[in-house]
């Protein structure tokens, strides 16, 4: 490609509105544009990035089987009302109606569509199958943002598993697991497993694989000492032992006119610090009005108590339901001899006594509470947030927690998919079961950004040889003087006959912008011809990554590029 015909629109400033490095460098240098909130438009070079991304996906995929396919996004919405997901993703679903007054959806996963396709399968002796696309995908996320990094169109690698039964499905899974840490690797992208919490997806297990990295959208709670990792909307941890001194005979009701939260009732005169209050929330799970208690210093995480309860709809409750519940309002709100109503309580209450906790009668406490004696606990669960410090789960060692991209997510699904959509095969002995399911997913744009992420210093992007718009760019200082052009032009040539995918920068312009242009971009390899050079009979190559140039006699100097993008190349 000559850079004089192409349509690379880089910019002088940073755009505004962008605070990720992703988002400011790939708008900045070209790449994309946006159309509106949470929709991008590829520009040539984005484009470029994007194809060789996919590239490396599709080959992996392929590798463990895979075979392509093109499914329609447009939906007919009673697919969707069949696997409950209209309810379940109704958030994040795009919904429109036809000229007939047909109900569709666009779609934001494909999982009822593959069911459906399978259930032309009839006997197990056609499994295993593994089917895949890449494909767009519309979600409509509530806060798009950080350029490509949460988006409201997409495109997605999305494969699907097909098995008679569970080991079947581990295989498939354990073939992902091993595909993706593949396809990481070679996108540059230092992505780690996480256990993470299925959401809408539904099925027994998930792992994410995660990137570190501020411009992320999820926390992860990780073990330096033994490895154990999980997104912080599934991670556990042992919380700090707390010293509760002799037991009460009873709990004691005590005036506290104008606290309201568990910071009004440390400070208070006869109060007590926050870990040893209890907290008391209430939520409406699928309308079900469901007391949660934590201890005072944990906040809760709701993906996990919509994981534990297994609703579909899950909300704090108004102020004027918690009062019809309790009969006093959000401060003064207790468990203490409650009936008739679903508690939930976190484990890390279990046991506990000499409690403090609202009296359900506003501006009172109750005092000497025991947990499990004076409160009827319907379950015990773990709906707490883990924070960083915490003992690990596993190994006592303190947890860390860092922001994270989410770089894929991997799924067994089981049989939630096949069971209502009716995908069945006759096993050995001739019964019809359902198909056990697995999906896998990546994001195609998201992982350009994650890319990006990692790999960019001040001057801008720093391309990893395998997705780099071009691989290499020569750079004609001065157009006008002839040697410098038919050089330029000649060692162009050569790298496209070595196989190098380059571009030569023949424009009209300053020898700085052209340079600025081409580590903005993040080219890994330029290769400079300038009239001093020339005269010496040699040329610079610059690595971008390092900075470090060497002087090359011009006959080498597109091999030496050649061969430095191969070594590249073979360490993936
Ligand atoms: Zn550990």
């Amino acid at each position: 490609m000559r850079w004089s015909k192409a349509f690379i629109p880089t910019l002088r400033d940073d755009p505004a509105d962008a605070e990720a490095a992703s988002h400011r460098l790939l708008v900045r240098a070209g790449f994309i544009r946006q159309l509106m909130a949470g929709v991008y438009s590829m520009l040539p070079l984005g484009f470029r990035v994007r194809a060789k991304v996919m590239g490396i996906i599709r080959e992996e995929i392929e590798a463990i089987g895979g075979q392509e396919f093109l499914l329609p996004e447009l939906h007919p919405r009673e697919i969707w009302e069949r696997t409950g997901r209209l309810e379940a993703m109704r958030d994040i679903l795009f919904t429109l109606e036809d000229s007939r007054g047909g109900e569709l959806v666009l779609g934001p996963t494909h999982e009822e569509i593959f069911t459906t396709i399978a259930g032309e399968l009839t006997s197990y002796r056609q499994l295993p199958q593994l089917w895949y696309q890449i494909q767009t995908k519309f979600r409509d996320e509530p806060r798009p943002k950080a350029g490509l990094l949460r988006v409201r169109e997409f495109t997605m690698k999305d494969s699907y598993s097909f098995d008679i039964d569970a080991e079947g499905l581990d295989r498939q899974f354990d073939a992902h697991f091993d595909a993706y840490t593949r396809i990481f690797e070679r996108l540059g992208v230092p992505a780690i497993p996480v256990v993470a919490s299925s959401g809408a997806m539904g099925g027994s297990g998930s792992v994410e694989f995660m990137v570190a990295s501020e411009a992320g959208e999820d926390d992860v709670a990780h073990c330096p000492s033994c490895g154990y990792a999980a997104n912080v909307e599934r991670a556990t941890a042992r919380p700090f032992p707390v010293e509760d001194g002799e037991p009460a005979a009873a709990p004691e009701r005590f005036p506290t006119p104008g606290v309201r939260t568990i910071a009004d009732l440390e400070t208070f005169p006869g109060g007590a610090v926050a870990e040893r209050q209890i907290k008391t929330l209430v939520y409406m799970l699928d309308g079900e009005p469901t007391i949660v208690l934590l201890r005072g210093d944990d906040a809760l995480m709701e993906q996990k108590l919509q994981d534990v309860t297994g609703a579909v709809e899950v909300r704090p409750a108004t102020g004027s339901e918690i009062v019809e519940l309790l009969g006093a309002s959000p401060g003064s709100l207790g468990a203490v001899g409650l009936q008739d109503v679903r508690i939930l309580a976190d484990e890390a209450l279990r046991g506990r006594r000499n409690m403090t906790t609202g009296a359900n009668l506003d501006d009172h406490h109750l005092r000497g509470v025991d947990v499990e004696r004076d409160i009827a606990v319907s379950e015990w669960v773990d709906v707490r947030t883990v924070r960083a410090g915490e003992p690990c789960p596993s190994c006592g060692e303190p947890l860390e927690v860092f922001r994270a991209i989410e770089a894929g997510h991997i799924f067994k699904l089981g049989t939630k998919y096949s069971e209502p959509l009716g995908a069945t095969v006759l096993d050995a002995e001739g019964k019809a079961v359902p198909i056990v399911m697995g999906s896998y997913g990546i994001g195609v744009e998201r992982n350009m950004a994650a890319v990006v992420e990692v790999h960019h210093d001040d001057k801008g992007i720093v391309w990893p040889v395998s997705v780099a718009p071009y691989e290499a760019v020569v750079t004609i200082v001065k157009v006008s003087d002839t040697d410098s052009w038919e050089t330029g032009k000649r060692i162009y040539e050569e790298l496209l006959a070595l196989g190098v995918d380059a571009i030569v920068d023949d424009r009209e312009e300053r020898p700085g912008v052209k340079f600025n242009d081409a580590e903005l971009i993040g080219f890994p390899y330029r290769v400079t011809v300038g009239p001093r050079g020339l005269a010496d009979g040699v040329v610079e190559v610059t690595e971008r990554r390092s900075g470090t140039s060497e002087e090359v006699v011009v006959a080498a100097a597109a091999a030496r590029v050649a061969d430095q993008i191969a070594a590249a190349k073979a360490l993936l």
